[in-house]
């Protein structure tokens, strides 16, 4: 056994689909010209007025929902204030001390075990622009068209255990927010984002390390890399005689290892207080009642069922649940294959799934119909994909 605990809690950050920002009409519609999707709101314009998206409280409360968190009737928009030239109103409206969402859980697993990771809350926000840095122009850009698009920022309790329960814990919590329809969970462009908070303790002490937070961590294999990197620094830290400095640390793929952004010291003091201009969130029994209806079967449940149903193995059933577009592939060519879903199961796991990764494709691109798919079709399924010829 080794001597050192891991400790890891989780922040993540997650753009939702809505069609138009948090605060104002402008559309969130991903690469458009910079500064297209802008007005005086989200351009932080003195003596305008926020009004808030419904539907990003929708989406809050039913991510929520589906985590087992209790919606919050009241909750309230603070403002984060630091100064960045990507953030026009000098402050980030954001939730913090009253939340929509609290105490949740997310059921994650690991080698065939069951393991609970509390959530610790569910906040709100609006995202900041970007900088584009030109070398060829020798000049710094801002773009405002991602100001104020809603995420939900969603944080766990330090109760995960290792790089691998931290990846499961991304994984299920990127296939809620796609089986919800309420987030693209797109890694790459930026819409599902992580920062890692990692410390080791000795085994047996009840009490917390010093943590560090891991940032800049775009893909489930650089969480994992990042985390061992960072475990085996404050282990070796520990071992020879030093301590572990609290700060915010760069994960760097290219070299595979964590660098200092900036120490304790030079931690912000954002100032939260409630925002003035936005009145507290509202939302009544009746109104949660409705949207916990409408929650669409999910992950875990649909895997259920799919062993119990089509009497896949566990594997099968959890590679065929992962993501929502595949489970819905798999059930219609299930049906149209009539009686046989293990043939289609193992049609879809040993060729279609590779053939759609190393092509970079999703299901619902797939342009064979699962009604005309199944064991024995590989070739037909080549030809199915005209447009990435
Ligand atoms: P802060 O207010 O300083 O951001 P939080 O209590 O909100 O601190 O924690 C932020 C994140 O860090 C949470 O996901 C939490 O689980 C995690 N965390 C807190 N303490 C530790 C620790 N000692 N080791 C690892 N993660 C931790
Ligand atoms: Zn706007
Ligand atoms: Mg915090």
């Amino acid at each position: 056994m080794p001597a050192y605990e891991t400790v890891i809690g989780l922040e993540v950050h997650a753009q939702l689909n809505t069609e138009s920002k948090l605060f104002c009409s402008c559309s969130t519609k991903f690469g458009n010209d910079p500064n297209e999707n802008v007005c005086p709101v989200c351009s932080g314009m003195p003596g305008v007025l926020p009004v808030l998206n419904a539907k990003v409280v929708e989406y809050a409360a039913k991510l929520g929902l589906a985590t087992g968190c209790t919606v919050q009737n009241k909750s309230v928009f603070e403002r984060k204030n630091y100064f960045y030239p990507d953030l026009p109103k000098g402050y980030q409206i954001s939730q913090l001390e009253q939340s929509i969402c609290t105490n949740g859980v997310l059921t994650i697993e690991v080698d065939g075990e069951k393991k609970d990771v509390r959530i610790n809350r569910i906040q709100m926000e609006e995202d900041a622009g970007k900088n584009i840095h030109s070398a060829a122009e020798n000049a710094s850009f801002v773009d405002l068209n991602r100001t104020s698009v809603p995420l939900l920022e969603i944080v766990s309790e330090p109760d995960i255990r290792s790089a691998k329960e931290a990846v499961a814990y991304l994984k299920t919590l990127r296939s809620i927010l796609l089986y919800l329809g309420i987030s693209d969970g797109n890694m790459e462009e930026g819409s599902f984002r992580c920062d890692a908070n990692v410390s080791i303790r000795p085994f047996g002490q009840e009490e917390y390390g010093t943590r560090c937070e891991l940032k800049n961590l775009n893909s489930f294999r650089f969480v994992e890399r990042a985390i061992e990197y960072e475990v085996e620094r404050q282990i070796d830290l520990i071992e020879d005689g030093e301590e572990v400095d609290q700060e915010t640390r760069l994960y760097n793929p290219d070299k595979n290892a964590t660098f200092t952004m900036r120490g304790k010291e030079e931690a912000h003091d954002y100032r939260y207080f409630p925002d003035p201009d936005l009145v507290p969130v509202q939302v009544d029994d009746a109104m949660i009642a409705e949207w916990q209806g409408q929650l669409p079967e999910l992950p875990t449940e649909k895997r259920e069922r799919f062993l119990d149903e089509f009497g896949l193995p566990q594997d099968d059933a959890e590679l065929l649940t992962a993501e929502l577009a595949v489970a819905e592939f798999f059930e219609a060519a299930a049906e149209s294959y009539g009686g046989k879903p293990r043939k289609v199961a193992n049609w879809m796991i040993g060729e279609l799934l590779p053939y759609l990764n190393e092509n970079g494709l999703t299901a619902d691109r797939c342009k064979l119909s699962p009604e005309a798919c199944g064991p024995g079709q590989t070739a037909r399924l080549r030809r199915h994909f005209p447009e990435d010829r």
